[in-house]
């Protein structure tokens, strides 16, 4: 099936509905390099969208773009009602929509409780700082912070290792750790960057449990991953991206079977 059949067919299917989430026309190039290009597509709530593609294709340039790590080099990106390309991240992340990193890049040196802690504090907009040095106004601000940070290991299930370094967790846990950073964030909308990647079927089963009672909470999703099976068991729709361009785009059932989408793939082996 074409990408452009499939296009026509997502977008009657969504008539009616107001996306959370659109982006239009998104370019971004890195020197000659065009990471993503005129990349066009709408996220409902309703749908855990997945974002595929071969390695190099440009699925963590989207997020960082999209998130405020990189300047677009055009287009918009459409949420919360208002252009938010080119925001600097932290205000997007106000915003309501938070991400998380492909590669663990959690705060080795502090506990668990802590790394969700540096969430709480960017939503509420207490500087780290002014947290560090204890001040009194801010005290019972941080005490405040700490309980929501371990009310959310809690949710997560991660509360019994609350004080242990980082470093100390094995990698499943460090993915539900960068998870819960995001978490703590509030979003409405959350972006995950191959939160599958090295996780055991057990890990990846309590993974997906977790994003379901999330989505049931309310929380908008677009996961970035690898891995087939869990992407085809947990996503409504797809977008698969191929040397930074949208190749195709619908649910799980007709990208399956998307011949440009399985040669990208070489092999087939999806
Ligand atoms: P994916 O996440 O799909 O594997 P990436 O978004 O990481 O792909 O990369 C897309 C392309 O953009 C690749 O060619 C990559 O080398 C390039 N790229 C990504 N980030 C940068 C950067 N910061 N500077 C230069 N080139 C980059
Ligand atoms: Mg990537």
């Amino acid at each position: 099936m074409s990408a452009s059949r499939l296009q026509t067919s997502n977008l009657a299917e969504n008539v009616g509905t107001q996306p959370v989430f659109e982006v239009t026309g998104l370019t971004k190039h890195f020197g000659g390099i065009q990471a993503l290009n005129n990349i066009s597509f709408r996220l409902h709530k309703e749908d855990i969208t997945a974002l595929i593609g071969p390695n190099g294709a440009g699925k963590s340039t989207f997020i960082n773009v999209v998130a405020g790590r990189f300047q677009p080099s055009s287009g918009k990106v459409f949420f919360q009602g208002r252009n938010i390309a080119g925001l600097p991240a932290h205000e997007v992340a106000h915003l309501g929509l938070s991400r998380t990193f492909q590669l663990e890049d959690l705060f080795t040196g502090m506990t668990v409780l802590e790394n969700v802690m540096v969430g709480c504090h960017v939503r509420n907009k207490t500087g780290i700082l002014s947290a560090g040095l204890r001040l009194p106004s801010t005290r019972a601000r941080e005490k405040r912070i700490k309980e929501e940070a371990f009310e959310i290991l809690k949710f997560i299930g991660l509360d019994d290792k609350a004080e242990e370094k980082t470093t100390k967790l094995p990698l499943g846990e460090r993915k539900m750790l960068g998870v819960a950073r995001a978490l703590a964030m509030k979003p409405q909308l959350m972006m995950l960057d191959e939160p599958a990647g090295g996780l055991a079927a057990h890990e990846v089963a309590k993974l997906t449990d977790l994003i379901h009672k999330l989505k049931e909470e309310g929380m908008a999703f677009m996961i970035v991953e690898h891995n087939m099976p869990f992407i085809m068991a947990i996503s409504q729709r797809i977008v698969v991206l191929n040397y930074g361009v949208k190749i195709a785009e619908g649910p799980p059932e007709e990208i399956k079977q998307d011949l440009q989408v399985i040669k990208a793939y070489l092999g087939g082996s999806i």
